[in-house]
C-alpha cells in the first residue's frame, strides 16, 4: 500500500472539495455480494466509503480483529453506519460486528423495535436490542431540567455494559462531521468549555474505545444515502428532541449559512488550528 503524506491544511482542503459532492442521479455501476444480499453500488456510496474508510486510517478507529459494537437508533445515520460498516473494505483490516440498540421507551414507540430489529436482521448476524425505561425516566418530575444529561447518561452505560459482555473493545457511533461542529458550539455557548467529541475517544484506560467512522461525513449526504437503500428507518419519539439546544444551533448555523455559505468549513478547520497562546 502506497502511504501518502499530507500536511493537515492540504487534508482538510481536499476533504472539503470532496465535501462539495453532489448527487445528481444515482449511477448503479457494479454489484458486489455482501453475504447473502446483494449490493448496488452508486457515486454516492463511493464517496461516502472513501472518506468513511479514511477516517478509520486517519484515526486508526478500527484495528485488525476489532470487536466493534455499532449503537443504532433506527435513524438514518446509524444505519447507514452499520451498512457502511458492512460493506467490503480496501483498506480497513477484518473486524467483526454486532449491532446494539437501546429502546428508550417513549410513548408511540411500541412497534420501533420490531422495525428496528426487521432492518438489523438484513445487515447483521449479531444484534442486542433492549427495551428500557431510560425516556421517560429522563423526562419525569425530579430531572425536568435537563432530561438529555441523565438520558445518555443512562443509555450510555448500558452499551458500556453491553460492549463488555459481548467482548466488543470498540463502540462505534454514527456522529458525523455536522455532530461535532455543532457538539463544539453547545459547548461553548452552555457547557462553557471549548470542546466537541472526538473521532477516537480512549475509555477505561484504552480498555475501550468509542470511535466515530462517519467523522468527515456531512449530514446531508448520509441522509440521502439512506434514501437512496431505503432504510426503514423509525420517527424519534423525544419530546425534547424538537427543543434542544442542538436543534437550535442546527437552525442557528442553518440561518448563519445564508450570509456566509463557508460557516461550517471555517468552524471544522479552526477546531485543527487551536492556538493556546492566544486563549486565557
Ligand atoms: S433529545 Fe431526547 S433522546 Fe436525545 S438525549 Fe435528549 S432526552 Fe435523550
Amino acid at each position: 500500500m502506497q502511504v501518502i503524506m499530507m500536511d493537515e491544511g492540504a487534508k482538510h482542503a481536499l476533504i472539503e472539495r470532496d465535501f462539495s459532492y453532489k448527487l445528481t442521479d444515482s449511477h448503479h455501476d457494479n454489484d458486489i455480494g455482501t453475504g447473502a444480499a446483494v449490493r448496488k453500488r452508486s457515486k454516492l456510496y463511493l464517496h461516502l466509503k472513501k472518506w468513511l474508510e479514511r477516517a478509520i486510517l486517519d484515526y486508526g478507529l478500527i484495528a485488525e480483529g476489532d470487536r466493534v459494537l455499532v449503537g443504532v437508533s433506527g435513524g438514518t445515520d446509524s444505519f447507514a453506519l452499520l451498512d457502511l460498516l458492512r460493506s467490503p473494505m480496501i483498506f480497513v483490516p477484518k473486524f467483526s460486528v454486532t449491532a446494539v440498540h437501546i429502546d428508550l421507551g417513549f410513548a408511540g414507540g411500541e412497534r420501533d423495535a420490531g422495525l428496528i430489529e426487521g432492518e438489523l436482521k438484513k445487515m447483521v448476524s449479531d444484534y442486542v436490542i433492549e427495551e428500557t425505561d431510560i425516556g421517560p425516566l429522563a423526562h419525569s418530575e425530579f430531572n425536568r431540567k435537563n432530561p438529555c444529561f441523565l438520558c445518555s447518561r443512562l443509555r450510555r452505560k448500558r452499551i458500556f455494559e453491553i460492549a463488555e459482555a459481548k467482548g466488543c473493545n470498540r463502540i462505534a457511533f454514527a456522529h458525523h462531521r455536522d455532530d461535532i461542529i455543532e457538539t463544539l458550539l453547545i459547548n461553548l455557548f452552555y457547557g462553557r468549555e471549548i470542546s466537541t467529541m472526538k473521532p477516537n475517544q480512549s475509555i477505561f484506560n484504552g480498555a475501550l474505545h468509542i470511535v466515530r467512522p462517519l467523522a468527515y461525513l456531512r449530514e446531508g449526504l448520509i441522509k440521502k444515502y439512506a434514501g437512496e437503500r431505503g432504510f426503514n428507518v423509525v420517527a424519534n419519539r423525544c419530546p425534547t428532541g424538537k427543543t434542544s439546544k442542538r436543534l437550535y444551533v442546527k437552525e442557528l448555523l442553518h440561518s448563519l449559512e445564508k450570509e456566509n455559505p463557508q460557516i461550517r468549513h471555517n468552524i471544522w478547520t479552526a477546531m485543527h488550528h487551536v492556538k493556546p497562546d492566544y486563549l486565557l
